[in-house]
């Protein structure tokens, strides 16, 4: 655990992704004191939330990395200057104590920051349930849309639903364990990378699980436990019952702002507005990365990483508006004389 309750920093970071770890470099570089504070366990956002190994091919310097390597190689750099970095955290209401003093209320305490930066990507992101009977009832019971311990599902009936790289990534893993893997998908294509589909048809080939395409599933049915689920094919609208012990539900994942949406930050379409300095309607606020809208914004870490610059050299010259908003040439920096 890093900051100490009420102790000062001159800039919070809020998310620990690709935007907010360059953001802690150039913190740092720049002389300010600096935390992040992030709501996952891990540091790295999307890049090891969701991809960890994923190749990215966009990110200038790196002809191909993997999204864990990159997230790796960032908070080395990010975490250099030693920002205090708290973790499995959540900012729930930003209090201006003073004009220059911001006040960041959290579940562990209350941190205190002369700015903010937001770089939250695309928010906390919210499960997409599944919209049928049975779903809502039993979720948590049989119902599930995350895979806690493996070896809960040995031996019994399980059935997969999904396409993309959550569902297949399970369906490889339990069909070691459980009795039977039902695979479910809306379609006969899969979203999930091409080396996962070509595992999942060979283990189809082997009778290690079975794969229904075109297939939906219509209500989910049990007695305080999930017992069966109905499932019907979209092309012959013909119903299946099948008995299982789990269903498990990997349907992708919807951002949410979360507690942002109630700071006061002007919102449009579901991102923040930032001025060209990447300012928010907040005084001592910004806002880089995903999270932010504007004209002609591009959804990709090389953006993030601009506007993470912008946005902390901007905040230096708030908070000492002696020091210039031009950072200089990192080449002729004396911080990095001993590097
Ligand atoms: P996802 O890629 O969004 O896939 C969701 C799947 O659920 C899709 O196949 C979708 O069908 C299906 N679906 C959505 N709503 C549905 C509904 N109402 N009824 C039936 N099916 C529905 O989600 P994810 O697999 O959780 O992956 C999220 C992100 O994390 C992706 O970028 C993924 O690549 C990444 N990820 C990567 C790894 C890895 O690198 N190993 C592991 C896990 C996740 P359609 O295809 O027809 O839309």
């Amino acid at each position: 655990m890093g900051s100490e309750a009420g102790d000062l920093k001159d800039m919070t970071i809020l998310g620990g992704g690709p935007t907010g770890l360059f953001a802690a470099f150039y913190a740092g570089m720049r002389g300010m004191s600096t935390r992040i504070v992030d709501s996952l366990p891990e540091l790295g956002g999307q890049l090891t939330a969701l991809y960890p190994e994923k190749y990215i091919f966009d990110v200038g310097g790196f002809p191909k990395i993997l999204a864990k390597d990159l997230a790796r190689d960032l908070a080395v750099q990010g975490l250099q200057f030693g920002p205090d970095v708290i973790l499995d955290e959540e900012v729930r209401e930003v209090v201006r104590e003073e004009e220059n003093v911001l006040r960041l209320e959290c579940r562990s305490g209350t941190y205190r920051t002369r700015t903010v930066l937001i770089a939250g990507g695309k928010g906390a992101f919210e499960p997409t349930a599944l919209e049928v009977p049975g779903y809502k009832e039993l979720l948590g019971a049989g119902v599930h849309y995350a895979v806690k311990d493996p070896e809960a599902y040995r031996g019994k009936r399980v059935l997969v639903v999904g396409g993309g790289d959550s569902a297949l990534d399970w369906a490889l893993i339990l069909k070691d364990k459980a009795e039977r893997v039902v695979v479910v998908h809306r379609r006969d294509e899969f979203r999930a990378h091409e080396a996962s589909v070509q595992l999942l048809l060979q283990a189809e080939r082997k009778g290690q699980l079975e794969i229904r395409y075109f297939s939906e599933v219509a209500e989910i049915c049990g007695n305080g436990r999930v017992e069966s689920a109905i499932l019907f094919d979209s092309r012959t609208n013909d119903r299946t019952t099948l008995e299982v012990d789990a269903v498990l539900t990997f349907l992708g994942f919807k951002p949410d702002l979360g507690p942002i949406q109630r700071w006061g930050l002007e919102l449009k379409k579901n991102r923040i507005v930032v001025n060209t300095l990447m300012e928010t309607n907040l005084p001592g606020v910004y806002a880089a990365g995903d999270i932010v809208g504007y004209e002609g914004k591009l959804d990709l870490i090389a953006t993030g990483f601009a506007e993470a610059a912008i946005a902390v050299n901007n905040a230096v010259h708030r908070v000492d508006p002696k020091a210039r908003v031009t950072p200089g040439h990192s080449t002729n920096m004396k911080i990095f004389k001993d590097k």
